[in-house]
């Protein structure tokens, strides 16, 4: 596959994860607990790393969650996270940063919204106040643009300037416009106040998909800051997955996006990981960052009458699922395999071959019997009701095989 060329960013650490350039492309996410709940916000963020997120944000929207955040950061220490933890601000992020050091201080990023930290304000001293405790101790911030809650101001003095042009562009291109204006001149106080170039990330979010990609290409036009990725409210199910995927592939393609977020909305009681795997599944896809081995099976069609072709693949994704906890450990590498699980002899030999391990399952009218591929050479043929078990045992033997660490006799 050929690379893609990651656009030039200053790169920032990140309480010691690295973000910009070169560095991976990382996963981030977003608690929805009550941040002063620290057993539940201490939970979710251990189930969030835990699924892969490389840094959790939580809101910190009052003086109760302000106070819980060093408590959090040592619970999870307890247990053995480091997972980065990031402050969301509004509003009043200038008064409990000032009134909370020990939570400056465990933070390992502050989340500056640039549209409602100076509200009601004819100067920035709001913000500029947040940027001198991110100096004095020596945290990155993001200064994360959102169309919901754009600078107000600027956006009625672009708009009025905008109207009295001979040309006027239409007023969503001026909103665009005043997006990447915002961040930029926010970045640029915030260097005037003290942080470097290395301790700023930009985000502009919105939650149109063409919206995104344009106002992320402008952006990424005019700054080599390291630039935070997704869909302000990415939606629910399948229409947030899709729309994010849709959103972040042509930008992450081009090679703009250095840390991602995926803003499904769960449904009531859903698991808040799936976000998680969504950002790394979009990774992954674009063989960008692996994170899991990755299953091709066929959609089915009037070859595989009967449900048993999807039993059987849905038995073996499980398997995956449920083994890479420990592969993860034993078997570095184990999650660039590939796998094809295919519904009969029409695509299935094939894609079978191009696959680390493949297997061709009988479909409604063909011989019960399933040849099964490795490394693109016929292996054996599967027969009778232990297909999957059978499967399964070829393919721990493989993993074992090919990522197994070599011991060494001393
Ligand atoms: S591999 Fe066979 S079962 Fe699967 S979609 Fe193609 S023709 Fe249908």
């Amino acid at each position: 596959m050929p690379e893609i060329q990651r656009r030039r960013a200053v790169t920032v650490n990140i309480g010691g994860i690295r973000v910009g350039s070169d560095s991976p492309v990382v996963v981030q996410s977003m608690t929805n607990t009550d941040t002063a709940d620290v057993e539940s916000s201490v939970q979710q963020i251990a189930a969030l790393a835990r699924a892969g997120s490389e840094m959790v944000r939580v809101t910190v929207n009052n003086d109760e969650a302000a106070k819980a955040v060093p408590a959090i950061v040592e619970e999870l220490a307890k247990k053995g996270w480091s997972t980065p933890i990031i402050g969301d601000f509004h509003y009043n992020g200038h008064l409990l940063l000032r009134k909370y050091p020990e939570t400056a201080k465990a933070l390992a990023k502050y989340r500056i919204n640039p549209g409602n930290v100076s509200i009601g304000r004819k100067d920035d001293d709001n913000f500029r106040t947040m940027v001198e405790v991110a100096v004095e101790h020596q945290k990155p911030v993001r200064i994360g643009v959102n169309w919901g809650s754009l600078d107000q101001a600027l956006l009625t003095k672009m708009m009025d300037e905008n109207s009295k042009s001979s040309t006027p562009l239409p007023a969503r291109d001026v909103m665009m416009e005043a997006m990447v204006v915002s961040a930029l001149d926010n970045a640029a106080a915030a260097e005037r106040y003290g942080l470097r170039r290395d301790q700023i990330i930009l985000s502009a979010k919105v939650s149109g998909v063409r919206d995104l990609i344009d106002v992320y290409t402008e952006l990424a036009k005019r700054c080599d800051y390291a630039l935070h990725l997704g869909l302000t409210e990415a939606g629910m199910g399948m229409k947030g997955v899709v729309a994010s995927a849709a959103g972040l592939a042509p930008l992450l393609l081009s090679g703009i996006g250095d840390t991602i977020r995926v803003s499904l909305t769960p449904t009531p009681g859903g698991d808040r990981s799936e976000e998680v795997r969504c950002g790394q599944q979009i990774l992954q896809s674009l063989g960008i960052r692996s994170f899991m081995p990755q299953v091709t099976s066929c959609p089915g069609c009037g070859r595989t009458t009967s449900t048993y072709f999807q039993e059987l693949a849905e038995r073996i994704q499980g398997y995956l699922v449920a083994s890479m906890s420990e592969w993860k450990k034993q078997y570095p590498g184990v999650e660039e395999l590939k796998l094809a699980v295919m519904g009969c002899i029409v695509n299935g030999p094939g894609e079978s071959k191009h696959a680390n391990i493949g297997i061709s399952l009988p479909g409604t009218f063909e011989e019960p019997k399933a040849p099964v591929y490795v490394d693109g050479k016929l292996f054996t043929t599967l027969k009778g009701d232990r297909i999957v078990e059978e499967f399964q045992v070829i393919l721990d033997e493989y993993v074992e095989k090919r990522y197994g660490r070599v011991l060494i006799e001393v």
